[in-house]
């Protein structure tokens, strides 16, 4: 007898983006709980770290194809973009399209051999463009899922595919898709779309994926139509395809994702990091993190540290060694200035924890007041979903576009941009001092709870459903065939 209709998802090979699928996932099995089998599909370590997040009873099945590293000259046991960078990080990207044919031996043979039929969607990243391809040749219904927002999303795509800082030497130029009156400045831009030479591998995989991807039936964006509801309509113009907001697909419980993960990646048990937030009033201390894969120059560092201690504000860090050096390594006390970590810990204001934080119980506790974050657009929900405001410090990808969305709906003050900039301890002393002390602070505050409230009746899943869960069960409709297709979408 033919199983339950089967949905596959399929991440990148990217922690941020694992942790966005994995949500989806646990979101689809649990409101659908046996209507249909749901499957993430990643290499071996990969879906080893996912076990851990993943008690049987999410219903959420995990399978493996493999992947040897050291084939495609990495470092063995390389199998997520969180422990390399530059050359690395190409040589991983380009690695990732030899899964090809086994994702499809999976699909065509393993999974309709077991089900009795093809499966009934793959959700792919936007960054597996191929799996377009296999789906239409097998007949499957298939959807690309953005772990982005929407207007980094649509600003991503527009980017890559026109490159129109290219075609002009203006600074201030327009970006094909958007209102004739919207203009980015060039200073605004990441360094990996105005370095890259046309040819280059990046400018290459970029090109492919989202093409191939804007060919697929369907996307899904992880946001929140109230959110970003003008960034929506521009996001389906220039994907050309009907996206469905199902955001925000944040882990919905604090200990499984990352508290596990805090005590497998050896950074500080979530119990430490919680009794030190309780020693502080509420709304008062500064979280410091810029994400899986992604650290500040070393000038930054002392420039960072020295600003930080200036504010006499309690903050907690997530320190990794500065760019240039192995980021996953040991961290070294001569990357801050000498006695920071004794001066500030001993007063009780600054806790440094070294590689990997328990982010989202951090952003959960009462006395944290803001966010020192380089934009990615997991710990973007998680920020706000907690009702925190940020302080930007965009490094790479679609990050330089989430600080501006931030900053025009109020709840963020941009710091820096890029490892490249010049950032003064004294400007750090300000603008942290803007945040989480003073009127601008406040009313940060204030449009940061109410972003939460947006957030939280999107996904109300009572009778009055939420607009991401109505997108949701819209979207499995129109898979499934049983719903008219919905022109708003
Ligand atoms: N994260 C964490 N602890 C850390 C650093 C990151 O738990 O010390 C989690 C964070 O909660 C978020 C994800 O890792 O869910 C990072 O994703 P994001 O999109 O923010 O950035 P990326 O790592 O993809 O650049």
């Amino acid at each position: 007898m033919a199983r339950q209709p089967h949905i596959v998802l399929f991440p990148l090979l990217a922690q941020g983006h694992i942790i966005a699928f994995l949500a989806l996932a646990k979101l689809i099995a649990r409101r659908y709980s046996g209507r249909f089998t749901v499957t993430i599909v990643s290499t071996p370590l990969n879906v080893r770290s996912l076990r851990q997040s993943l008690p049987p009873e999410s219903g959420v099945l995990l399978r493996e194809i493999p992947f040897r590293s050291a084939d495609h000259g990495l470092p063995p046991d390389t199998e997520n973009t969180d422990s390399v960078t530059g050359e690395g990080l190409e040589k991983l990207l380009g690695a990732s399209a030899s899964l090809r044919p086994q994702f499809e031996r999976l699909i065509a043979e393993e999974i309709t051999r077991e089900d009795g039929r093809p499966p009934l969607c793959i959700i792919a990243d936007v960054f597996f463009g191929w799996t377009v391809q296999i789906a239409e040749k097998l007949g499957v219904f298939h959807a690309v899922f953005t772990t982005c927002g929407a207007f980094g999303t649509a600003m991503y795509f527009s980017m890559w595919l026109h490159r129109p800082h290219r075609h002009t030497t203006a600074e201030e130029f327009w970006v094909p898709g958007f209102p004739e009156g919207f203009r980015f400045r060039r200073s605004q831009l990441p360094r990996s779309l105005t370095s890259l030479e046309d040819g280059s591998f990046g400018i290459a995989f970029m090109t492919e994926h989202i093409t191939l991807s804007m060919s697929s039936k369907a996307m899904l964006c992880n946001t929140v139509e109230g959110l970003e509801p003008v960034a929506m309509a521009l996001l389906r113009k220039i994907a050309g395809l009907r996206v469905w907001s199902v955001g925000a697909v944040v882990p919905l419980e604090t200990t499984n994702s990352s508290g596990r993960r805090a005590g497998r990646m050896a950074g500080v048990d979530p119990e430490t990091c919680l009794r030190w937030l309780d020693a502080h009033p509420p709304r008062s201390v500064l979280y410091v993190s810029f994400g899986s894969q992604n650290s500040v120059s070393a000038p930054q560092m002392m420039a960072l540290a020295a600003g930080l201690e200036a504010t006499r504000r309690p903050f907690i860090w997530v320190v990794r060694p500065p760019l240039g050096f192995d980021i996953k390594g040991e961290f070294k006390d001569e990357w801050l200035p000498e006695g920071f970590e004794d001066r500030t810990g001993r007063s009780g204001r600054g806790l440094l924890v070294r590689n990997w934080a328990p982010q989202l119980e951090i952003l959960s506790h009462p006395s944290v007041g803001g966010f020192l974050s380089h934009c990615g657009w997991n710990s973007v929900l998680e920020s706000l979903s907690r009702g925190v405001p940020l302080i930007g410090w965009p490094m790479a990808a679609e990050q330089f576009y989430n600080s501006n969305m931030l900053e025009e709906l109020g709840v963020c003050a941009e710091l820096g941009r890029g490892v490249e900039q010049r950032v003064s301890s004294v400007e750090v002393e300000r603008v942290v001092g803007l945040v989480l002390g003073g009127e601008k602070g406040e009313d940060m505050r204030r449009k940061a709870a109410s972003a939460a409230k947006t957030m939280r009746a999107a996904s109300e899943e009572g009778e009055e459903k939420g607009s991401s869960i109505a997108a949701l069960d819209n979207f499995l409709a129109t898979v499934l065939g049983t719903t008219p297709p919905d022109d708003n979408r």
